[in-house]
């Protein structure tokens, strides 16, 4: 079995190609258009995609070493994702499939962070519950199969990620703040300054009073020393990522407990943060969790991860119709 597929949800154009549960290779063209507006401008990132779908699948399929001709199955990302970015792939994945006369995968992508565990080992045993973190979304989802998801709780507003690059937004520092954040705080005190959780029912998670707090805080010691951030950045980094991750841990703790599930994995764009890689290895310690990390690769936007959520759905026989269309609030 050998199935190409591509990832178009935000500002990665991404081509893997998997054979045999094997992820051969992982081609990602990450749109740098974005910078300058402090965040991803949905028109211009269906535009780089159009630039970029034909070169990447091209290298994608020249470095496995694959002619179109042996493609078992395409794969696409059908959502969740911007519209115009995910039709970008969607079409081309269709035509792929039409003009090669060979199955049509659709892949939901928060699903795809997930089984991005599934690419190299250790794989995690089901049911393991995985912390799913990243720019639009923070999740606990138990993870009964490879095809079969709960969600047990979630964020009410922000998504982590999004809380990363917005309070790095305040502090001045480029788009994708989220990665800067984390290299500042690892120099930094994280007991500086003190910022409040939020508490939220069950499982689920808010982010964005504290993004209220942090905007308030600065604007107050500004008016003290107009080069606060620039005398405290390491500091305030350490302290805001320090927060996130305690309340990140708080529900992840309750809800291992609860549903006595200690198999314990991270996915998405924030599960390459080091301070949560750290205190999820510390905790595993005393909560006697296995804990796994993806590599540094699968943890934002790749098409590795939809070749292997592909690669299962073709073994189920998962295949979907041309008349398919991208679903931009698709739900796991
Ligand atoms: P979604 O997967 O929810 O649709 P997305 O695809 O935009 O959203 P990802 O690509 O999975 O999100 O992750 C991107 C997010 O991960 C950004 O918010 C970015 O700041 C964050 N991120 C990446 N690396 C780190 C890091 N080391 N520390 C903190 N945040 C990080
Ligand atoms: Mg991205
Ligand atoms: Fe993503």
């Amino acid at each position: 079995i050998t199935i190409l597929a591509i990832e178009s949800s935000c500002d990665e154009t991404s081509a893997s190609v998997v054979r045999d549960g094997v992820v051969l290779n992982n081609v990602v063209a990450t749109q740098k258009v974005h910078e300058e507006y402090g965040g991803v401008v949905p028109e211009l990132a269906s535009r780089a995609h159009q630039q970029n779908i034909i070169p990447v699948v091209e290298q994608a399929l020249k470095e496995a070493k694959v002619e179109k001709k042996e493609l078992s199955a395409i794969a696409f990302t059908r959502g969740p994702g911007l519209l115009g970015a995910l039709l970008v792939g969607t079409a081309y994945a269709k035509s792929m499939a039409l003009a090669l006369n060979i199955p049509l995968i659709e892949v939901n992508h928060m699903q795809a962070h997930i089984l991005a565990h599934y690419i190299d080992d250790p794989k995690p045993p089901f049911p393991f519950l995985c912390l799913t973190v990243s720019g639009g979304h923070t999740q606990l989802v138990v993870v009964k199969s490879h095809l079969e998801m709960e969600v047990v709780g979630k964020t009410l507003d922000d998504a982590v990620g999004e809380a990363f690059d917005k309070s790095a937004k305040l502090l001045g520092l480029p788009y994708p703040g989220g990665p800067l954040i984390d290299r500042y705080a690892q120099e930094g005190d994280p007991h500086r300054f003190e910022f409040p959780l939020s508490e939220m029912e069950g499982y689920n998670y808010s982010f964005s009073g504290i993004k209220t707090a942090i905007l308030y805080f600065l604007q107050k010691e500004k008016r003290k020393d107009a080069d606060f951030v620039a005398h405290n950045l390491k500091d305030i980094c350490a302290s805001i990522q320090y927060t996130f991750i305690k309340m990140l841990m708080q529900k992840l703790k309750r809800a291992s407990r609860e549903l006595k599930i200690r198999h314990i994995a991270i996915a998405g764009g924030v599960s390459a943060n080091k301070g949560l890689r750290e205190t999820l290895a510390a905790e595993a310690e005393k909560q006697k969790w296995t804990v796994y990390f993806p590599d540094f690769q699968y943890c934002t936007d790749n098409a590795g991860m939809i070749a292997i959520a592909a690669h299962y759905k073709y073994l189920a026989k998962d295949f979907c119709e041309q008349t398919v269309a991208p679903d931009p609030r698709l739900a796991i």
